[in-house]
């Protein structure tokens, strides 16, 4: 795209203009929850090593913060943190998140990470109806929360769970009371991905207009984003476009029903379209979403945006040919940015300049008659194909992937019961 740019041959609206923030960065920083949110995938549990080995991956590429796992879930989880805590990532932070609750922050402490995010949500009904507290009350135990683990020397911030569904400035007096109390940073959570980008904008505006007049209450601001409607990126780089520091992910966009902000699609996002620094080594991308995926045992879907097997494949004969004359016609960014490569699916849309490109490579010289009667058959081979073996393949595959989902079944459920009372 620079050197396009540079000859005045391709413009690029993403530097230019109106439409970019007036100031950004220099840094983003990436906080990954891959072993947190992610693990909550329906289905996935790590074992320790598997959580060690992709907690040493996301600190070998880069992340800021690797959340390693929920320390009050059990104490075998409790243990996999404590493991990863005391070995230690070389550069990253290692953090685990408390619900503010005092044993909750204990087991954190105990498991030794150096870094707590707090929840407790912010909206009136979830105050109401799921913690049953008064908004005094629930001030009241944010700040005590986050001073108890003050005391301990740790670093404390503050997540307003449900950020986006609650009174603005109720929001933003959570936010003063946690800074008060010690809060490190303040995160903003979409915790169901339920707003546009621009009600994200519009939050994050008002968040700084109410805390951002004093020095005291500008502190980092971390962005939380659900992929529900599949705004999750979007939203996540419109509070980066207002101010937002730290950026939760997780790998291949993995998470609690419809996932999280996927790693890969932020980080590439914020160092292609805004030429941001995350200091994510982004050419071990593609690798990092191959481990995770191998450890999670979630199939990634073949058109996922970045990581995706097709995701840099051509099929096209009018794409495949484009890509031969340069490599910018039909891509956004080259594959070797995330570490892979370009492929070519030979089908029936095949075209001629790339069967003689293909020709060509493999040494052998053919006639244009030669070339045109190669192209249909290949067309026809791909168009004649009887889908039957392979609808059945698919049957198989999905039954199978339903099998993946491992957990504990309604039927292991009720003997667990009658088996305990
Ligand atoms: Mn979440």
């Amino acid at each position: 795209m620079e050197n396009l740019e540079k000859a005045g041959l391709a413009v690029n609206y993403n530097r230019v203009g109106e439409t970019r923030p007036d100031s950004l960065p220099k840094r983003i920083h990436i906080w990954d929850e891959t072993l947190r949110d992610g693990e909550q995938t329906p289905g996935v549990a790590l074992t320790i090593d598997e959580k060690i080995e992709i907690a040493k991956m996301l600190d070998e590429i880069g992340t800021s913060i690797v959340v390693v796992g929920f320390p009050a879930v059990s104490e075998e989880e409790q243990k996999a943190v404590a493991t990863i805590a005391r070995e230690g990532l070389e550069k990253a932070i290692v953090g685990a998140p408390a619900r503010a609750v005092i044993s909750d922050i204990d087991a954190c402490i105990d498991a030794g990470v150096e870094e707590i995010p707090i929840f407790i949500a912010t909206s009136d009904f979830r105050l109401k109806y799921q913690l049953r507290m008064t908004r005094e009350d629930m001030l009241e135990r944010l700040a005590r929360c986050v001073e108890y683990g003050k005391e301990h020397g740790v670093t404390i911030d503050y997540i307003a769970e449900d950020s986006t569904r609650s009174d603005i400035d109720f929001l933003c007096q959570a936010y003063k009371t946690a800074i008060d109390a010690g809060a490190h940073k303040i995160c903003v959570a979409d915790t169901v991905g339920f707003v546009r980008p621009l009600v994200m904008k519009h939050i994050m505006r008002e968040i700084k207009s109410q805390l951002w007049k004093k020095s005291k209450y500008k502190v980092p601001i971390a962005v939380h984003c659900h992929n529900d409607f599949g705004l999750a990126c979007a939203n996540t780089l419109a509070a980066v476009e207002e101010g937002a520091t730290y950026t939760h992910v997780c790998v291949n966009g993995y998470g609690e029903r419809a996932g999280n902000a996927a790693f890969e699609e932020v980080v590439m996002s914020i160092e292609e379209l805004y030429q941001v620094d995350t200091g994510i080594d982004t050419e071990k991308i593609y690798r990092l979403s191959k481990l995770v995926e191998k450890h999670f045992m979630v199939p990634l879907p073949l058109h996922k945006a970045i990581t995706g097997d097709n995701a840099f494949t051509h099929s096209s004969g009018i794409h495949s040919h484009g890509q031969l004359t340069h490599s910018m016609t039909y891509e956004p960014i080259s594959p070797t940015r995330i570490g892979r490569r370009r492929e070519f699916h030979l089908g029936k849309f095949v075209g001629r300049h790339f069967v003689e490109y293909l020709l060509k490579m493999g040494g052998i010289s053919a006639t244009q008659e030669e070339i045109r009667q190669i192209t249909d058959r290949v067309k026809i081979t791909h168009e004649d194909l009887k889908k039957g073996q392979s609808k059945d393949q698919f049957d198989t595959i999905k039954e199978d992937l339903q099998e993946l989902r491992t957990g504990v079944s309604e039927r292991e459920f009720w003997a667990i019961v009658f088996d305990t009372i």
